[in-house]
């Protein structure tokens, strides 16, 4: 608890702090909600409830914020977040140990979180110079056409647990230097990250006096992020979590027209050909089932192996899971750390019963550790595709192994599932490479040669299909989720010419 409490102190946080920030001042707090270290079950801090009223006032100053914020020059928006990314270059060490502590995630991926906030931040300010717009030719003489992208609004960001950090700076950074304010609504089971973070942003926001452009408002209560969905004000809701609840946000912003950007649950799986190299394989998939415990939006769930190769890659794989070190994500030589809550162990444990009651068998794991806080066993099973169990993302690492004969046969079963995001092929054939790769070929977001379907780099734009829900952030062209597109064209002679060549005269 003392080693807790000194990692919060080092990022300027107290055991209880208030959860709702106006510009940079924080607003107290009349009740408070935990966060949990789910490696012992014991409590690490408090953070305030934001209440109806607080987040009627937030909403105000980032509303007001934005007149003044998109008249900002998008390179010096860009360089507020070139402060701030140095300043997450300093607490990298310590904001990553904060992350493994809340979420449970290893030291190792902590810091590695807080690299892709870092990653991401240095790619916003350059994008800061480059918000293109395109010109067209008019078909009318003497006219200019063109189009111009213009800040949006107020962005409301409503983030998963898992990553309760890089998320929002996937969507703060990059709606930041399109000119918009941003209003988040962290994870209720990982709000001491948010915290700190939002304790980083206030210190660039006092230095340049830009306030209110980035702000934050927490509860454990799923209505605060009701509010935010449902109010008319914000224009865009960037939502990441589960597809369940996401299809109840996309719903209600469809009700109201406003946009929703969705970055929901997936179902990933590896393919395994007759002439991958296992020893590429092999550790991709190890990596991709058990880091963060399973608890990856890109977790590999699914192994879909050539049967030549199947017994080899099991023995491979049963021999890889036993040397997998569960413990304390923060000690050195942990691969694997806790699942995030007791709702998460039992829902694992109930889709293990059910899989074995389908026919499935397990080939490593299976159990729940008898030891404080929330430890599952890495888990290895044979399954087939279209079993429930399968078909449904549960939060924790099981990797089920299915057999395939052809590689047609292998992109059917890849995409025989509701979610769409992350997949790949292990081959040494370029032809079954670039069937995988074509149109007719995987389904996902995201489709990989030779390597995992987790650890997404922040160039390329992130997100799925299906119940994965469309959206796409960080890289490539995603700032355009967070513009206003107008398109212009200027009469600049001294006729009315109309489009299509219409005639239209008048007296
Ligand atoms: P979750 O759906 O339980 O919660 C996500 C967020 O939604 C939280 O902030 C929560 O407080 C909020 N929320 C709760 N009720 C709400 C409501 N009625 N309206 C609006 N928001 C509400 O998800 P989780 O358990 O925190 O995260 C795990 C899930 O997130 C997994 O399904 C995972 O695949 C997904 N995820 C997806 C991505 C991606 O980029 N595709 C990334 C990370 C996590």
């Amino acid at each position: 608890m003392a080693a807790a409490l000194d990692l919060l102190a080092r990022l300027g946080i107290a055991e209880r702090n208030p959860g709702t920030c106006l510009g940079s001042e924080w607003l107290p707090a009349d009740e408070y909600f935990p966060s949990v270290d789910p490696t012992t079950g014991q409590g690490i801090g408090w953070v305030g409830r934001c209440t109806r009223s607080q987040y009627g006032l937030v909403l105000r100053a980032a509303a007001q914020a934005f007149e003044a914020w998109r008249a900002v020059p998008a390179p010096a928006r860009g360089e507020v977040v070139r402060l701030i990314v140095e300043d997450l270059r300093r607490h990298k060490s310590t904001l990553g140990s904060l992350i493994a502590l809340e979420t449970g995630k290893i030291k190792q991926e902590g810091d590695g979180e807080v690299q892709e906030m870092i990653d991401i931040g240095d790619f916003a300010v350059g994008q800061s110079r480059m918000l293109y717009g395109r010109t067209m030719q008019s078909e009318r003489p003497h006219h200019r056409m063109y189009e111009q992208w213009h800040p949006l609004g107020i962005v409301g960001v409503i983030t998963a647990f898992n990553f309760p950090a890089a998320v929002w700076a996937w969507n703060a950074f990059i709606a930041a230097v399109c000119g918009d304010t941003v209003v988040w609504k962290p994870s209720p089971k990982a709000p001491l990250t948010a915290v700190a973070i939002q304790h980083i942003v206030n210190g660039v926001a006092r230095q340049t006096g830009h306030e209110s452009v980035f702000s934050i408002v927490a509860s454990d209560s799923p209505e605060l992020a009701q509010w935010l969905v449902e109010d008319t004000r914000v224009p865009l809701v960037s939502f990441t979590g589960s597809s369940r609840i996401g299809r109840q946000v996309a719903q209600t912003l469809a009700a109201r027209m406003g946009r929703c950007l969705l970055e929901c649950s997936g179902n990933n799986a590896v393919i395994v050909d007759e002439t991958a190299n296992l020893d590429l394989a092999v550790p991709a998939v190890v990596f991709g089932a058990v880091g963060t415990a399973g608890q990856r939006c890109t977790t590999t769930r699914r192994l879909i192996v050539h049967e030549s190769r199947a017994e080899e890659i099991e023995k491979r794989l049963v021999d890889a899971y036993r040397q997998v070190q569960i413990g304390d994500p923060l000690e050195t030589g942990t691969l694997m750390g806790p699942l995030i809550d007791a709702e998460a162990c039992v829902r694992f444990g109930e889709t293990v019963a059910e899989l074995e009651r389908l026919g499935g068998k397990v080939l490593a794991g299976g159990k729940t550790l008898d030891r404080p806080g929330f430890f599952v066993q890495a888990t290895l099973a044979r399954a087939e595709n279209h079993w429930s169990v399968v078909q449904r993302e549960t939060f924790a690492p099981i990797l089920y192994v299915i057999r395939f004969r052809s590689i047609e046969e292998a992109i059917a079963l890849n995409n025989a599932v509701p979610q769409g995001l992350s997949s790949a092929l292990f081959t040494d054939s370029l032809q079954r490479a670039e069937q995988f790769l074509a149109a007719g070929g995987s389904d996902c977001g995201i489709a990989n040669i030779n390597i995992g379907t987790s650890g997404a780099e922040v160039g390329g734009a992130f997100g799925g299909e299906k119940e994965t829900g469309g959206g796409r952030e960080a890289g490539s062209d995603a700032w355009k989720a967070y513009m206003r597109r107008q398109t212009n064209t200027l009469n600049w002679g001294r006729d009315l010419p109309l489009a299509q060549g219409i005639q239209f005269r008048i007296g």
